[in-house]
């Protein structure tokens, strides 16, 4: 027990360390950048330093008041985009914003990692923490999202199935070199199964090579243990849980909505979605909600990326 604990905490230091020395990988304008400003989008360590010294911490207990933001693509929609795609994406520019609003406001980014050392070790957490997580792994995660993290001294948690990956060529889903860059600026990454089909229906043995498989292949480009894992489509049920765990995933997500974590739902953790219609006091009020309202998936929410490319 205590070779564990101690484990977790050296673990952790190597977090924060890796989160205060992230490198400057990202470098000036990207034409698809939507059109924000990245040029000076990369945030000097030092910067970094200054704007994460000492939070209050909170002391381990079993919940805590934690928005997991859930984001999809963060890119510009063209107007005529149905209701599906205004639901899965953001622009660019309200993306920034809402970041901007996040620093203003205190808000400490922490990894996954950080919260289930809260609840299984007893470390604290900076007040006013706050997971954002990117789930599908798109290209504009890359291009967009991990230099405006790195502007504003922010950390996320990235879910991409490894198949798209592999299929993606770096266009349309970000590749595997993509993914060790983020990794190596103080990124985490998370398992989304390898092709992103619903767990529920399948076998257990199928459902244990999706979980083991997409760990394996995530920690070996990473070099860092995966320990989180979002269910597809946010499909889950009882099997699928407890092989979740069995696996040696320490902590889940699914789509159902709210603030408030506890210990007892680590593998059932709740997230908020942002939708493209949010402006900031819409999302403020979002964050603080004890009651978000639930995400109500469409019909061809989480779409294969090769139908993506067939809106275009
Ligand atoms: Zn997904």
């Amino acid at each position: 027990m205590f070779h564990r604990a101690l484990l977790l905490l050296l673990l952790l230091s190597a977090l924060i360390l890796s989160r205060v020395m992230a490198p400057a990988a990202i470098g000036a304008t990207d034409d698809r950048s939507g059109g924000i400003d990245l040029r000076d989008a990369v945030g000097s360590p030092s910067a970094c330093a200054d704007r994460t010294t000492t939070p209050r911490l909170i002391p381990p207990q079993d919940s805590v008041t934690l928005p997991i933001l859930m984001y999809h693509h963060i890119k510009q929609l063209p107007p005529k985009a149905s209701a599906t795609w205004r639901n899965l994406t953001v622009s660019p520019q309200a993306f920034e914003a809402q970041l901007r609003y996040l620093a203003e406001q205190g808000y400490h980014t922490i990894y996954f990692s950080e919260l289930i050392a809260y609840f299984n070790a007893g470390a604290s957490l900076p007040e006013k923490p706050i997971i954002l997580t990117f789930d599908d792994g798109w290209i504009d995660h890359y291009t967009v999202v991990y230099p405006l993290l790195q502007k504003y001294c922010m950390v996320g948690t990235f879910f991409p199935p490894v198949n798209w990956v592999e299929n993606g060529n770096g266009k349309q889903v970000i590749s595997w070199e993509m993914i060790e860059e983020m990794s190596r600026g103080g990124m985490e990454f998370g398992s989304h199964t390898l092709n992103h089909h619903l767990l529920t229906g399948q076998t257990e043995k199928q459902i244990m090579a999706q979980l083991v498989d997409s760990k394996a292949a995530l920690e070996q480009h990473t070099g860092k243990p995966v320990v989180v894992f979002a269910y597809p489509g946010g499909g889950h049920n009882a099997l699928a849980v407890s092989l979740t765990a069995k696996a040696g995933y320490e902590a889940a997500v699914g789509i159902m909505a709210g603030v408030e974590q506890t210990r007892d739902d680590l593998f059932l953790l709740h997230r908020i979605t942002v939708p493209y219609s949010d402006d900031l006091k819409t999302f403020a009020a979002r964050i603080r909600s004890k009651r978000p309202p639930p995400f109500l998936p469409g019909s061809s929410l989480w779409p294969d990326p090769r139908s993506e490319l067939a809106d275009r």
